[in-house]
């Protein structure tokens, strides 16, 4: 019987683990191409209402949450904005992301949606501002990743990314300004798991950060998540989050329920072996997708 010390945050948790194999720790922080330091496991809350992000973005505060991902389109940038006033906890605790949403594309509409996002948040500056989707039909992704640069040169947006962006739009963006985005948010979960973007990503130094990173909840009930839940004594939704820390991904799972967004963070304490993590590989499908297909949207 082992006996590691882990440090996290600042407190020290000291536990056990059984077998030879050394427990893999994590920190909840990576650094991002831009030297900004941004937290490996955040909070999503795309479809929580305006009426009660304050309130469910409170909860998951007080959980230990700190990255907060919402976007101009989920329409409660107010509430999330509140919930970070009301905490006792200082503004460079948090690290909140924003995204712009695709009709304020282009460099004047941009510069008028930050400042809308940064008025609703009742906030200086954000995090980490990212192009919701190329909507390539639209042609204007470049012009609105050129307005990012500026709004970053101009200290709004500590750190500037994109969303939904395949390797056409990444290359594109790259050869066009010479700017590398510090994140790019895909579609990213062990049913999906995106193999060749995150290859080109970390040729290019790019994070990839997993939206729905839980698929949604539609493959919890998966026999591989459910034995190796039982292995470790965790529940399928752990499992699945810490595969995505081991994985180097970030991750925004969602839940209005108080016990799932706890349980949700509760994942610092276990490590998934070898084994596990090729098991949950094994999980991959061509046909894993949940969300739009980036390049055939039309919105
Ligand atoms: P998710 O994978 O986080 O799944 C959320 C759902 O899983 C919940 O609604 C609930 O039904 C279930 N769930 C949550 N915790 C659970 C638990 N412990 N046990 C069992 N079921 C549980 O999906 P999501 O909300 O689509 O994605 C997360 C975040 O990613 C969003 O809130 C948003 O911030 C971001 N997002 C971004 C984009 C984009 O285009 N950039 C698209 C979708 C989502």
């Amino acid at each position: 019987m082992n006996f590691f010390v882990v440090l996290f945050e600042k407190s020290i948790t000291i536990y056990r683990e059984s077998g030879t194999g050394c427990l893999m720790t994590i920190k909840n922080s990576m650094t991002l191409n831009d030297h900004s330091t941004m937290p490996r496991l955040g909070f999503g809350v795309y479809k929580v209402a305006q009426n009660e992000a304050n309130q469910v973005v409170s909860e998951a505060i007080k959980c230990g949450y700190r990255l907060i991902d919402t976007a101009s389109m989920y329409q409660n940038e107010e509430g999330v904005g509140e919930a970070i006033a009301s905490s006792n906890l200082k503004r460079e605790d948090f690290f909140v992301t924003t995204k712009l949403w695709n009709d304020d594309q282009g460099i004047a509409k941009a510069f008028r949606a930050l400042d809308m996002s940064l008025l609703k948040l009742g906030l200086s500056h954000i995090d980490l501002y990212l192009i919701h989707w190329p909507s390539p039909q639209r042609a204007s992704y470049v012009e609105t990743w050129k307005a990012l640069i500026e709004m970053q040169k101009q200290g709004k947006i500590k750190s500037i990314g994109v969303s939904n962006f395949a390797i056409e739009h990444l290359e594109k963006i790259i050869k066009e300004t010479r700017v590398v985005p510090a994140v790019n948010q895909i579609e990213l979960h062990p049913r999906f798991q995106q193999k060749a973007l995150r290859a080109f990503h970390e040729k290019h130094g790019i994070k990839t950060e997993s939206w729905g990173p839980l698929g949604r909840g539609k493959f919890l009930e998966n026999k591989t998540l459910i034995s190796l839940a039982a292995k470790h004594h965790k529940t399928p939704a752990q499992i699945v989050l810490r595969w995505h820390l081991q994985s180097d991904l970030i991750a925004i799972p969602k839940s209005s329920n108080a016990k799932r967004i706890k349980e949700n963070f509760d994942i610092f304490d276990f490590a998934l072996d070898s084994q596990d993590m090729n098991a949950i590989e094994a999980l991959d499908s061509p046909f894993g997708r949940t969300g739009p297909h980036p390049l055939q949207t039309d919105f």
